[in-house]
């Protein structure tokens, strides 16, 4: 079941998902070769903590910490360690918070000093995917038309979308109805409806979409080694079109 949001609840969502935004801002600025991870996690916890907000993924079905951080070939749900980023990496921030009973949830990825040519090209597909689904997020538009502009710019500019993670309604709760899958036929699914608030995430692979999991449990890498990114925004659907919540006010 999908739960519409009001106005009032929409803003408290806003504020939720403004902390997020304004972390992953800070992070981006601290990503340098030499930093860990740990280290990444440590600052945000605090910073979270700081903000009289709760981390909304540290103990969620036991997840250890409370900023995912996958590196490279890694797609989602990496665990904070204490390897150290190297120039060329790319990064995948992962954050959800929790304030007033609202979920905050976004992503975004990274470079690590200066990257290559092909990891720059993901990158920016990637993050424009985000974009294409975001504009379709239309009460005149049905769910899997924002699956549907997602999968076809991915695989336009030759990249590949995994398939075995997906978007979410987000509210009360991290993850709530619909799932919103990257790929898909346009015109299907419900119709989109004003006070639904929809966290859009597209994973994007270099190589092949498939994905495996690591013995940790929950680090997924893709399954060839080739370079993966994952941008996400949480958004509320208005009358007048998409209102992406997660930006720094
Ligand atoms: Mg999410």
């Amino acid at each position: 079941m999908i739960i519409l949001k009001s106005k009032e609840e929409i803003e408290l969502l806003r504020k939720s998902n403004q902390i997020v935004a304004n972390l992953l801002n800070d992070l981006r600025e601290l990503i340098k070769p030499g930093i860990t991870a740990l280290e990444l996690d440590a600052y945000v916890e605090k910073r979270i903590r700081e903000k009289g907000a709760i981390p909304a993924f540290k103990g969620y079905r036991n997840f250890p910490a409370s900023l995912c951080i996958s590196i490279n070939d890694q797609v989602v749900h990496g665990i904070p360690n204490s390897r150290r980023l190297n120039e060329g990496d790319i990064v995948s921030l992962d954050l959800g918070v929790i304030l007033n009973g609202f979920y905050g949830d976004a992503a975004i990825t990274v470079p690590v000093g200066k990257i290559n040519k092909e990891a720059k090209k993901l990158l920016d597909v990637a993050e424009k995917a985000l974009y294409k689904g975001i504009e379709q997020a239309r009460i005149e538009k049905r769910l899997y038309d924002i699956s549907h502009a997602i999968q076809s710019w991915v695989e336009g500019n030759g990249f590949s979308v995994v398939r075995d993670f997906v978007g979410h309604g987000i509210g009360r709760n991290l993850h709530e109805d619909p799932q919103i899958p990257n790929f898909g036929s346009p015109d299907r699914g419900v119709q989109l409806k004003t006070g639904m608030v929809l966290a859009l995430e597209p994973m994007v692979n270099v190589g092949t979409w498939e994905i495996k999991v690591e013995t940790d449990g929950w680090t997924a890498v893709t399954k060839d080694g080739g370079l993966s990114a994952h941008f996400e925004h949480t958004i509320a659907i208005t009358e007048d079109g998409p209102d992406i919540l997660t930006v720094v006010p």
